[in-house]
């Protein structure tokens, strides 16, 4: 492969060395260079905000969390506030959320706000609703943040996300841009804040994507009206849709080629069928699939089981999917996701095999993309031969961004990418 510019200039091998014009790259035996991954659906704020956040993700118990919040109100000053995420009740023992009580027995009168894991609840005490809103996380503790989130995005091999971030408008899409966050960032932009912005025209460095539309926020029967405003903006919408009914609002609301549907979370055999004929593009969670199979062996009959976050049927039908973590849901690990597809125990006929999981997070190399590439310790292909799940835990040995290492010792490799 040659790079050229930031470009990928040609796939050939380079045998030469006079080609080399800025030096070549020697793989280890067994690893594989690739095109950098995509995340096409997370939220960059709440993944910073959920790093300064007591992390309940793990929590078992309602003891448990009691635990985490009393340790963390310890650690902070009467009077500043405590944020918590990640909280899933089906996660607990109890199957329950905990009371205003428990949450006030917990916190120490620090007031607290609890995010929920699929980030649509949020729980308070009743100091923190003594108090009004919580302060806004200071601009440089964010920053510092975001940094973080940026890093662990290029570690994993990342090199484009967008954000799917229903309030997204002007003021924060210049927020992001203020990041210069190292990957490519494409935020979407709230149905309602469109005034003033262009689809992919660019905010900074931070492209603008599609309009988003949340039935649950917006209204399922308002949905339509959205779409056709959306349209006229000249915005391709991307409408979430984690249930049936919410799908049918979309497929009612006049989706056509370009649009997409974020989750699809349960689809019926005709839905699908729809979004195939109107080519309504998809991005779908395979990782929520395995990380949430307790939940859904144990509340889904079989039949709904094989509607969950379809994959061997939507591309059998012909749509195009896309991957993507929907982080800070679940972490941002496009092998994860990967593995996920091909190992999934709910509804394991939808199952897909290597090369279409890998395609669900990133695209084939091609001349003249920007040269934003990942080496890979090892080959999935070759991995998933004996063990799919062992494709999550390939470690991810370097990675540039338009031809400039990002990620991976500059001894070895070289700043400016010829292989
Ligand atoms: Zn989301």
């Amino acid at each position: 492969m040659v790079v050229q510019a930031g470009l990928v200039a040609s796939l050939q091998a380079v045998r030469d060395a006079a080609d080399a014009v800025d030096g070549g790259v020697d793989l280890p035996p067994g690893a594989v260079i690739c095109g950098g991954f995509s995340d096409h659906h997370l939220h960059l704020l709440a993944t910073a905000a959920a790093r300064r956040s007591v992390d309940l993700s793990t929590a078992r118990s309602l003891a448990e969390v009691g635990d985490a919040l009393a340790d963390a109100a310890r650690r902070t000053p009467p009077g500043r506030w405590l944020r918590a995420w990640g909280l899933d009740e089906s996660d607990l023992a109890e199957q329950r959320l905990p009371t205003v009580d428990e949450l006030d027995e917990a916190t120490a009168g620090r007031p607290l706000v609890l995010h929920h894991r699929t980030g649509h609840l949020q729980l308070r005490n009743r100091a923190a609703e003594a108090a009004g809103a919580p302060d806004p996380l200071p601009f440089d503790e964010l920053a510092e943040a975001v940094a973080a989130v940026g890093a662990e995005l290029l570690a994993n091999g990342i090199t484009a996300v967008t954000d799917a971030t229903h309030t997204n408008d002007r003021t924060a899409l210049e927020l992001l841009d203020r990041f210069r966050l190292p990957v490519q960032v494409t935020a979407m932009v709230g149905a309602e804040h469109l005034h003033g912005l262009a689809f992919g025209t660019t905010v900074g460095s931070v492209m603008v994507g599609p309009a988003k539309i949340m039935p649950p926020h917006h209204g399922l029967d308002r949905v339509a009206e959205r779409v056709a405003a959306a349209h006229r903006a000249g915005f391709p919408v991307a409408v979430h849709a984690v249930d049936i009914d919410e799908l049918q609002a979309a497929l009612d609301g006049g989706l056509g080629p370009g649009d997409r549907i974020e989750h699809l979370g349960l689809s019926l055999p005709e839905q699908l069928t729809e979004l195939a004929t109107r080519r309504i593009a998809v991005v779908t969670q395979p990782a929520f699939v395995t990380r949430r199979a307790a939940k859904y062996h144990r509340e889904l009959s079989e039949t709904e089981q094989g509607w969950l976050y379809r994959l061997r049927s939507a591309l059998d039908a012909g749509i195009e999917l896309r991957g993507s973590s929907d982080a800070p849901v679940v972490p941002a690990r496009p092998l994860e996701q990967v593995a996920a597809a091909m190992t999934r125990t709910v509804g394991p006929s939808e199952r897909i095999d290597v090369d279409s999981a890998l395609g669900l997070v990133g695209a084939p190399l091609s001349v003249g993309a920007a040269a934003d590439l990942v080496v890979l310790a090892e080959d999935p292909r070759m991995a998933a031969r004996t063990d799919p799940a062992r494709v999550a835990d390939i470690a991810v040995l370097a990675v540039w961004r338009n031809g400039r290492l990002l990620v991976g010792d500059e001894r070895r490799w070289p700043g400016r990418t010829q292989a």
